[in-house]
């Protein structure tokens, strides 16, 4: 910890207790969130930390009322079939976690009688629950004495300790600072409010430290402009993968669907078949061909279907062919307006949308 990050026990009891005045005044008003007073529910706050990960709170709204009205108890996603979990998921992207929330509502159910784990160490072991997500859990539905810590809490502490050192390797110096503030009483709240003076006030861009309850004990603030912090490290180039996809329609219109591998990015969700996905130049004629799913007449439609992930930028050539035959092929025929019941991922959709652009 460099100096500039170090405080006073009294001071760091006067910014908790401003925290959380501010808090009980304040708090955002979120369907996971129970109301004051009244204990958390484990299951609503770790799916919401689940959906929250790499997501806006706007966005998440409508699918967490969603999953609890579909699944209202752990024990009712754990009955859920993959297939369900994957298409209500559609859209919040990461699809990994949809597959871990199924395992992990499973394992609570199998192994822990439906009960959510109260300690940080025993939620770790289940599926698809790191330290960030174990920490909240343990802080916000049983009170334990841990501080979370997310992308808001992650700014918010950085500005009030004035972190320097970049992104990611603050990370340390982060977690050691949160960790003052986690001997309160009320940590589930301290931790909540945080994450809620990150959303509204600590913003990244202007922040708005005329109205922040801390603002007399903010080191960031006191050193000039705050909203340098956190410092991040400069940004790796996104690699670039290409591949050649296959729109195959049968005289039905129906088209061919197959389904990813279980493990792996998109696993157990439905693509249209390609060539691999890979770096470098675009896939040649020879593995174009041994990539089709029929030998046919294949037109290239034009321009690129294109989709960001987080680690690789996504080309794809769009080829699109017809045949009488339906059998001899791997996958399952769809009818494009049928689509919505397959777990089909966003960069999916875009191809849907090409080729529903490009074709004549
Ligand atoms: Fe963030 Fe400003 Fe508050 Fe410091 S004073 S914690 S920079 S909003």
């Amino acid at each position: 910890m460099n100096d500039a990050s170090m405080k006073e026990p009294k001071e760091i009891d006067k910014i908790r207790a401003a925290v959380l005045s501010w808090y009980d005044a304040e708090r955002r008003e979120l369907p996971w969130r129970s109301a004051p007073g009244h204990d958390a529910d484990p299951y609503a706050v770790w799916m919401s930390e689940i959906m929250l990960q790499q997501t806006t709170v706007a966005t998440v709204k409508a699918y967490f009322e969603a999953f609890m009205v579909k699944w209202p108890t752990v024990s009712d996603l754990a009955s859920a079939d993959l297939d369900d979990v994957l298409v209500a998921w559609q859209g919040l992207g990461y699809y990994a976690r949809a597959r871990n929330l199924l395992k992990c509502a499973r394992t609570v159910a199998d192994t822990h009688a439906g009960a959510f784990p109260d300690t940080v160490d025993a939620l770790l072991k289940l599926p698809g629950v790191g330290p960030y997500t174990a920490s909240a859990v343990a802080a916000i539905a049983y009170n334990r004495p841990t501080v979370p810590v997310d992308g808001n809490i992650e700014r918010v502490v950085s500005r009030l300790f004035n972190i320097r050192t970049p992104l990611p390797g603050a990370k340390p110096e982060i977690q050691t600072c949160a960790s003052l503030f986690a001997d309160s009483e009320r940590p589930g709240d301290f931790a909540q409010a945080v994450m809620d003076m990150g959303a509204t006030i600590c913003v990244p861009k202007n922040p708005k430290c005329m109205l922040c309850p801390v603002q007399e004990y903010c080191d960031g603030r006191k050193m000039g402009d705050p909203s340098v912090l956190p410092v991040k490290a400069p940004k790796k180039v996104r690699p670039e993968r290409r591949a050649a996809m296959f729109w195959l329609e049968n005289a039905n219109g129906a088209v061919l669907l197959r389904r990813r591998a279980e493990s792996g990015l998109l696993g157990g969700m439905m693509e249209f078949p390609s060539t691999d996905w890979r770096e470098g130049d675009w896939p040649d004629s020879e593995e174009c061909e041994s990539a089709e799913p029929i030998s046919t007449e294949w037109i290239c439609l034009p321009d690129e279907a294109v989709h960001v992930f987080t680690h690789f930028k996504f080309r794809i050539q769009v080829f699109v062919g017809k045949t009488d035959r339906i059998e001899n092929t791997d996958g399952i025929w769809v009818q494009p307006q049928d689509f919505p019941n397959y777990a089909l991922p966003t960069v999916m959709k875009k191809v849907v949308r090409h080729v529903v652009t490009h074709r004549e």
